[in-house]
């Protein structure tokens, strides 16, 4: 009864307001919208580029409206697949694609345990498709949803990694005369193996190893530590202090070295260095900022919402990193950008290859839209990858651009997709080792 006079009210209101179509009052549901249903959900993956990618598709009742979204989870697509056909699937189906916050949280926590990466991904996909469904029935883009454009588009950082410091000094100067300000540079070590820059591992360092240790390539952390120092002492004293410089530790140092390595680094006025720590040592980084001025990035294995708000609201780090896809999609990381805001941490989402196109302009709506949008990292999408994913954001001039097209403004071609199959069920990663043998984290 309270129902029909609240709906009766506001055909009067909306009546009154010239321009304003007014529905029928068998289409409007409690929360305003006319109801639809999600009719199906699919899982669709693909393989354009090197990258083991997984896109969800959420159709509705209305003929033609569906969204999709990035349930990316490189190393273990299977198992995300698994979770959204067998458990997510049945969950949504019937329910209003409008609801994405109830369907948020009670999916969120429908499988009672959570925080798990596999889980979260499957999350994203359906959240991200809903988020997508939502932009078109508004014909707005999602950035509009999120508050409006407040920068024109975002300005990225590019990856330079080499063996020898001139042909990486090179690399540098060549984004600089391409428009790029930002640039994340990686030294391969001498004679070891590392992340981001690689060498072989030498036979003088495999005959430093200890009987009885198995053939692997070998990191260490001291030679990893000096070589990086002696990189930024080049590179600052050749090219100058003109050019924002990155550098990403990916969690392989003890944290003391880490320590170590960000005072070291102070002098070069890094724009960030990032995953100094591992997730595991996290509360290290109330000593780092207490210790270095060295601006600090973290998060991009971050599943847990309890990880990073210790951080954030403690301002220990600079910038948080995470992989949007990873804690459970748009829903969440909207909340987590206007939280960073409040303690002037800046947002700089991880978006390599292994963040799918669909996730790419996630992370790009959230940077025009997000006042304290610190910095967006570049992946350069393959012609196949553009062909697959119509409408994925373009790149020119060390900025990436929006299309302004309603919902999350990419497509998926499947038939496309479907001439890019899985060569094989994911990848797995760790194969460094140190000289005795021990894992190093990849
Ligand atoms: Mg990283």
């Amino acid at each position: 009864m309270l129902h029909n006079m609240l709906a009766m009210n506001r055909r009067a209101a909306l009546a009154a307001l010239p321009g304003v179509p007014l529905l029928a009052q068998s289409q409007i549901t409690p929360r305003g919208l006319p109801a639809l249903k999600i009719t199906d959900v699919k899982v669709i993956l693909t393989q354009p580029g090197g990258d083991h990618l997984v896109i969800v598709k959420v159709l509705t009742s209305e003929p033609g409206l569906y969204g999709i979204g990035c349930a990316t989870h490189r190393e273990r697509p299977l198992a995300v697949a698994t979770a959204i056909e067998q458990y997510l699937k049945p969950f949504v189906l019937g329910k209003n694609p409008a609801d994405i916050e109830d369907i948020w949280q009670s999916a969120y926590v429908s499988s009672y345990f959570r925080s798990g990466v596999t889980l979260n991904n499957a999350l994203s996909g359906i959240d991200g498709a809903l988020w997508d469904i939502l932009g078109k029935r508004a014909n707005l883009p999602v950035y509009q949803l999120l508050g409006g454009k407040l920068r024109a588009a975002a300005p990225l950082y590019a990856h330079a990694s080499a063996r020898e410091l001139p042909a990486l000094e090179d690399q540098v100067r060549r984004y600089m005369s391409e428009g790029y300000r930002h640039v994340r540079v990686q030294l391969a070590v001498p004679g070891f193996s590392g992340y981001g820059a690689s060498n072989p591992t030498s036979e003088e360092v495999q005959k430093a190893r200890p009987r009885g240790v198995q053939p692997s390539p070998v990191f260490e952390p001291t030679p990893y530590v000096n070589n990086t120092i002696k990189m930024f002492d080049y590179l600052r004293q050749k090219i100058g202090f003109d050019v924002d410089l990155l550098h990403d530790v990916h969690e392989r140092v003890p944290p003391n070295q880490a320590l170590v390595l960000a005072k070291a680094l102070e002098p070069h006025r890094l724009f960030f260095l990032e995953d100094p720590l591992a997730p595991e040592d996290v509360h290290w980084f109330q000593v780092m900022r207490q210790q270095t001025t060295t601006p600090l990035a973290m998060g991009e294995l971050f599943v847990n919402r309890n990880e990073w708000l210790p951080l954030v609201a403690n301002r220990w780090i600079d910038f948080i990193r995470i992989h949007i896809s990873a804690i459970g999609g748009l829903s969440l990381a909207r909340k987590i950008a206007c939280c960073c805001e409040m303690f002037g941490v800046r947002t700089a989402w991880h978006g390599p290859g292994n963040v799918s196109p669909v996730g790419h302009a996630v992370n790009l709506h959230l940077d025009l839209a997000s006042y304290n949008f610190g910095i967006q990292e570049q992946n350069l999408f393959s012609a196949a990858t553009r062909e697959v994913f119509p409408g994925a954001p373009e790149i020119s001039g060390g900025y990436l651009y929006a299309n302004d097209r309603p919902g999350l403004g990419v497509d998926l071609d499947e038939k496309a997709a479907a001439r890019f199959p899985y060569k094989g069920a994911g990848g797995s990663r760790g194969n460094d080792r140190r000289l005795d043998g021990s894992i190093v984290r990849p």
